[in-house]
């Protein structure tokens, strides 16, 4: 992913703050401090995530810079230090971003967020639906220049069959007023599957109907805007939707998956449903002597011993649900036969007891236990008995799959 951003400032202690601010960010800074040495980087470089432009420069008071970059198709972020709304207006009407006030530290403290905004937003694919191409047009218009990736429904049964062919969108834009399924019935649908953790969706019409945003929002829709819009509302309300999306997302991840193994939790096995098959397996792992293990290399040596069996689990079981059930003990469901399950497990066991575990310039191997059962009346039942077999597989002498 792009991660260049162009800062066009002549004051070198703004420039200077603003090069840090993005750096320290993780961003790639490239500086320019007037617009001949704007047109410099400009001819050289041709990828940006965007340019952070001064309006005011000594060679160019007017904006110049900014049709400059402009002119390459570059995303632009104007600093201003004069507030005029007539400005305001003609510079979004060009096509910029978003422009700041260099007037205070709170309004320059939005621009970190905003950059962070352009490039997250990459990862989004939009589905728009109006009946009106006019309106789809204008909204992926706006969508794309702020890098958002968009696809176009005519109605509600159209949106449906696409959402349902491509698993990639993550936010929804609808229209209400729509032949064969209006907006309103359309999000009740969606929302039967798909939670707002999964989609977000932003209810849109030009209706008279005032009762119009309260079926939205209880349809299940996350946001309403009113038709006509102006841009700068409709980002503000796409920014905090996404916002809120990802924010959502992280803590779903945090709740669900182990933070060191980066593997799922327990929490997470006992509240999946595995598709509803008959023929789940599960298997419950136990690493060997563990305790030996962080008493002669320390906690830390534990750690590196878990990360590393925990990715050998993920290399072995690519299409399962392998999680860490506690400690040193890991569980994996899977649907495959049963045969072809054992057989795995035992190339596992054998891979793990032939792997070198390296840890602060210390080498140590390692060995597990494996205790297996097929499918049961509760998944609890059935991790009992796979449970009761891997502590046979202890009194066996460790290092061993037990099957039955
Ligand atoms: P056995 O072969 O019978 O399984 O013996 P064991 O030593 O592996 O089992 P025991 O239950 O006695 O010890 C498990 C140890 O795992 C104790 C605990 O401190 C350690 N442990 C649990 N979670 C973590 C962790 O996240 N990191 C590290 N380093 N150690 C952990
Ligand atoms: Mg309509
Ligand atoms: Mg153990």
């Amino acid at each position: 992913m792009n991660n260049k951003v162009l800062v066009v400032e002549d004051s070198l202690t703004f420039r200077n703050y603003l090069q840090q601010l993005l750096s320290q960010a993780g961003y790639h800074v490239l500086c320019a401090e007037n617009i001949v040495e704007a047109k410099g980087v400009l001819a050289k470089e041709r990828e940006f995530l965007c340019c952070v432009i001064d309006y005011c420069l000594p060679d160019g008071p007017d904006g110049e810079a900014i049709e400059l970059a402009l002119a390459y198709q570059h995303r632009v972020i104007v600093l201003t230090a004069l507030f005029n709304p007539d400005l305001r207006e003609r510079m979004l009407a060009r096509g910029v971003v978003d422009y700041l006030l260099k007037d205070s530290t709170a309004s320059v403290a939005y621009l970190l967020p905003l950059v962070q905004r352009l490039e997250k937003n990459q990862q989004h694919k939009c589905l728009v639906v109006d009946d009106s191409a006019t309106v789809r047009n204008y909204i992926v218009q706006l969508l794309e220049h702020q890098y958002i990736t968009a696809v176009q429904a005519e109605n509600g049964e159209q949106a449906l069959t696409i959402l349902e062919t491509d698993p990639s969108i993550t936010f929804v834009i609808t229209d209400h007023d729509m032949p064969e399924k209006d907006g309103v019935s359309m999000i009740r649908q969606v929302r039967l599957t798909r939670d707002k953790k999964h989609l977000a969706i932003l209810g849109l019409s030009g209706s008279e109907d005032a009762t119009l945003t309260a079926q939205f929002l209880k349809a299940g829709a996350n946001d309403f805007l009113n038709k006509p819009f102006h841009p700068e509302e409709f980002y503000c309300r796409v920014h905090q939707i996404l916002d809120m999306k990802e924010a959502t997302d992280e803590l779903y991840r945090m709740a669900n998956q182990d933070a060191l193994t980066g593997l799922w939790n327990r929490r997470y096995l006992f509240n999946q449903s595995c598709g509803g098959c008959q023929e789940r397996n599960i298997a419950m792992l136990d690493i060997d002597h563990f305790k030996q293990v962080n008493d002669t290399y320390g906690h830390d040596g534990g750690d590196s011993a878990l990360v590393t069996v925990a990715k050998i689990l993920q290399l072995y079981f690519p299409h399962d649900l392998v999680a860490r059930f506690g400690g040193e003990e890991f569980c994996i469901q899977s649907c495959h036969p049963f045969e072809q399950f054992a057989e795995q497990l035992e190339k596992l066991r054998s891979r793990v007891e032939n792997t070198t575990i390296y840890h602060d310039q210390v080498e140590f191997k390692l060995t597990i236990s494996i205790g297996v059962a097929t499918a049961q009346p509760t998944l609890d039942q059935q991790i009992k008995l796979a449970d009761d077999r891997l502590y046979r597989a202890k009194e066996n002498g460790r290092n061993i799959v037990i099957t039955q």
